[in-house]
């Protein structure tokens, strides 16, 4: 007998599949990746204080969704813990997005801002907390990061964690998926997914897992919390998500090969308006183009056997600069103009459909800020960023869209009195 809160035979049935996919001694799922999240800090504590007389701390990246930064700062604080920032080992400008890497990085020193700039690795920073008699109690790692798709390279992470003794590293590969990496293979203790988004595929269930390496007292931990604090995913849901892993591995190569080919062609796209007009109107941001996430990606068999090749994943941004020829040097004025663009951008497209979320079968786009932080003149998140999870859709026709509505936004943009229409790129295409 059992009862259906801490064990049900259909959440048990998808828990197994993704501890297999994923490597692990155990999985447990939850009713959210942010539960998922709370299960995983709040493991770690309780097992952590019994054996730790030193003062621990979170270690936090500066780059990583949204909800997951403000919870860890939230729950830290209501714990009377600090958090310790650190920079994904390689840093921002290794996705070529030199103007305003090196302006994000002066603007943040100048400010000491919150975050976005924690000027140093991850390795610096427990080594400092150490020198202090410190113990990281978690070091939290998301690779690749959204939206800006940081990554950390998860072995030098774990053996930098490991060196100054810290007690958890858990990773958030959601972006990842097991189908390009395991991170338990690279030393870590925990993984997290929101299962909303690869696992599931459909867009349909909201849920969270944690993988374990071994099961210990953290463990023990994890699924007391997940018992007591409630937080467990419901047997329809679980169901729902078994037969969205049945096709992760179709799913997340076809994504990865449409989203590699599109971010190639979307980098030809921009040059080519840069070489047409002078203008310089963004970046693409995609991990698949940053060799140091490229050598951790599991190898994957070709069909027929003689060759091998990695996977990158299907998320990638679309960074605009401020590039609109704006009359005004108002930053208020300058920041208006290019979200409106890429407001327009995003609502104009006919295949990508404007929504949150990600690792769906159909291809969506957001305008980042516009959710995260809208009206802040401080984000974190880049004013220009659109993110784009890719589809399953024909690769040609999703380019296509993209083109269409960069074009379709810029007309838009010519209409306004704050914009020099004569300094905007003009369509050669159309
Ligand atoms: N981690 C990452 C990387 C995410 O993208 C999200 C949601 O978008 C979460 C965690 C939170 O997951 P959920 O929405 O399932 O609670």
């Amino acid at each position: 007998m059992c009862y259906a809160r801490p064990d049900n035979p259909s959440v048990r049935a998808a828990e197994e599949t993704l501890r297999d996919l994923e490597g692990g001694a155990d999985c447990a799922l939850f009713s959210s990746g942010m539960a998922a999240l709370n299960a995983a800090l709040e493991g770690a504590r309780r097992a952590c204080v019994e054996t730790t007389p030193a003062r621990v701390f979170v270690a936090a990246p500066t780059c990583a969704y949204f909800a997951v930064r403000f919870r860890i700062v939230e729950w830290c604080a209501s714990r009377n813990l600090e958090v310790v920032s650190y920079d994904p080992d390689v840093p921002f400008s290794a996705h070529g997005l030199d103007p305003s890497a090196e302006e994000v990085r002066e603007e943040s020193e100048a400010k000491g801002r919150r975050s976005g700039y924690a000027g140093k690795s991850l390795r610096t920073a427990l080594r400092e907390q150490r020198e202090l008699g410190r113990r990281a109690m978690m070091v939290w790692i998301e690779s690749p990061a959204n939206p800006e798709w940081d990554h950390v390279d998860i072995q030098r992470a774990v053996d930098a964690a490991r060196d100054c003794n810290a007690f958890c590293v858990c990773v958030d590969a959601t972006v990842a998926t097991p189908i390009i990496m395991n991170p338990l293979a690279m030393g870590a203790d925990l993984v997290m997914h929101s299962a909303t988004k690869y696992l599931n595929g459909h867009g349909d269930v909201v849920a969270g897992a944690l993988v374990t390496r071994v099961e210990d007292e953290t463990w023990r931990c994890v699924t007391h919390e997940r018992k007591l604090g409630g937080a467990t995913l419901g047997a329809f849901d679980a169901y729902l998500l078994s037969r969205g892993m049945r096709t992760l591995e179709l799913r997340v190569k076809r994504q990865s090969a449409t989203a590699l080919w599109l971010a190639n062609a979307l980098k030809d796209f921009i040059d080519k308006v840069r070489e047409d007009s002078g203008v310089e109107a963004g970046v693409v941001l995609y991990p698949g183009l940053v060799p140091g996430f490229v050598k951790q990606c599991k190898e994957h068999d070709v069909e027929d056997g003689s060759t091998k090749r990695t996977y990158h994943g299907g998320m990638m941004s679309l960074c605009f600069y401020d590039f609109l020829g704006l009359r005004s040097d108002e930053k208020k004025v300058r920041v208006e103009r290019l979200v409106a663009f890429c407001r327009t951008f995003a609502t104009s497209c006919k295949i990508w459909t404007c929504a949150t979320s990600l690792g769906g079968f159909e291809s969506l786009i957001e305008h980042r800020y516009s959710v995260e932080e809208p009206g802040s003149m401080d984000p974190f998140v880049p004013f220009g960023l659109l993110r784009l999870s890719v589809g399953l859709e024909n690769r040609r026709e999703l380019l296509e869209d993209l083109k269409y509505a960069f074009w379709h936004a810029l007309d838009d943009m010519r209409g306004r009195d704050t914009v020099n229409a004569d300094s905007l790129p003009k369509s050669q295409e159309q």
